[in-house]
């Protein structure tokens, strides 16, 4: 089957496609373009005093931000060459971290004023617009009313809000309320980003969110991304230890040789509970398998939702979604589930995101489109990646081409990296 290179909505490879810019994981699944800056966190338009805060530390140490402007971000993907294109959004959590001493607490006028400049500068440049990470605790004090003066910046540009809700445990339902009364303040399209019900109170619960988003729909442009698996990532969080489900520690600075372990096991061989465990692990990362399967179903057969990784990586034992994400979608869920049919299963990595982020002329196999093509078999298309062996590249990609020029055949790279950066509605 021959189908527009998939495009990844929601990654972290805001650094990763200039320091490794054979972008293997995701050219090796026939991803094609890759959106950064989620989360609230962007190395676009990121100035540090010192290391960067929780999470923007996920994108890199100190010395891997070094874009102040998102111009000379632009600058630095094209002198990279990345073999995939790249289009971009700014973080919430990085404008802040600009201009404010402490994170943990709102935003004064004059900071929100700072932000919106800086804001509105990076759109005049080319960003698709700005994402919030609003769980995270070095923006849960941003108000909504902080992060709705910033949104007003994006009507002028048609440009869109993305946001990693203020929680998606219990409290779903109003994170999700307070996420569409700040689109609809500036009158702007709105994604939910990877959209689920995590926590084991709160499994089963996807009947009443997805229901929430259908009558939001009426009135509104919303759509959501998501990745097709049951455990979420991220670095570790306190808030999120608990013994309802398994934790896995990716790494730890403080404890570097913990790295790979369960968080359980971690705790018993310290002799202390999860909870000190975990302090004693920070900074550090995690998977969390918070999710129920059927609620992870739910969410991605959903038709406004588009097929988004969320892989991190610079993770020394990632999450399998940063290799394995878009093909255990076609192989997994596709073939082997019947979640959907192939057409809709494309249509959700590839049409419905071009047209969410206003990709110009991608995502569709036309005249006049850019030829950002994947050619797959798609009896044989599998994710290798797995918890235990997360860097294993799928099966069943036989070629993919960026702008055009092939960047992959028959389970290797070609050496072209004909990746552009795409600015928004270029
Ligand atoms: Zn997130």
């Amino acid at each position: 089957m021959l189908a527009p290179g998939f495009i990844d909505v929601h990654t972290h490879d805001d650094t990763q496609v200039i320091k490794h810019p054979s972008c293997e994981a995701k050219i090796s699944q026939g991803v094609t373009t890759v959106i950064v800056g989620n989360c609230g966190i962007s190395a676009a338009c990121a100035l540090l005093k010192g290391d960067p805060p929780d999470p923007m530390n996920l994108l890199g140490k100190r010395s891997d931000f070094d874009y102040p402007s998102f111009a000379e971000y632009i600058l630095a993907v094209q002198e990279a060459a990345p073999a995939v294109n790249v289009a971009a959004l700014v973080g919430h959590t990085t404008l802040r971290n600009n201009v404010m001493d402490n994170l943990y607490r709102p935003a004064t006028q004059t900071e929100i004023q700072l932000m919106r400049r800086a804001l509105r500068y990076a759109l005049e440049q080319g960003a698709l617009g700005l994402s919030s990470g609003l769980a995270y605790a070095s923006a849960h004090e941003a108000t909504t009313d902080e992060v709705k003066a910033l949104a007003e910046e994006l009507a002028t540009f048609d440009a869109v809000y993305t946001t990693h809700l203020r929680s998606e445990f219990e409290p779903i339902l109003t994170a999700m309320e307070e996420a569409f009364a700040t689109a609809r303040h500036a009158d702007v399209p709105l994604v939910i980003s990877h959209l689920k019900c995590a926590g084991a109170g709160n499994w089963g619960r996807t009947k009443e969110v997805l229901s929430l988003m259908d009558s939001a729909a009426k009135g509104q442009d919303i759509g959501c991304d998501c990745y097709p698996y049951a455990a979420s990532s991220s670095t570790l969080d306190l808030k999120q230890v608990t013994d309802e489900f398994d934790i896995f520690i990716t790494w730890s600075d403080a404890m570097p040789e913990q790295g790979g372990r369960m968080l359980d096991d971690i705790a018993k061989s310290l002799n202390v509970s999860l909870l000190e465990a975990a302090k004693r692990l920070q900074p550090a990362g995690a998977v969390y398998h918070c999710m129920d399967e059927k609620d992870v179903q739910n969410v991605m057969r959903y038709p406004l939702t588009m097929i988004g990784s969320d892989g991190l990586p610079n993770d020394p034992h990632p999450h399998p979604r940063l290799w394995g994400a878009f093909p255990r979608v076609l192989g997994h869920y596709c073939r082997e589930q019947n979640l959907f049919p192939i057409e809709q299963a494309v249509h959700k990595m590839t049409g419905l995101s071009a047209q969410r982020f206003a990709l110009k002329d991608r995502g569709q196999i036309r005249e006049g489109a850019f030829a950002d093509l994947v050619l797959f078999d798609p009896e044989t298309i599998s994710d290798r990646a797995t918890f235990s062996s997360p860097k294993q590249a799928a099966s069943g990609i036989k070629r993919v081409w960026v702008n055009g020029a092939l960047a992959w055949q028959e389970g290797n790279q070609t050496g072209q990296r004909s990746g552009r950066f795409i600015k928004r509605k270029q």
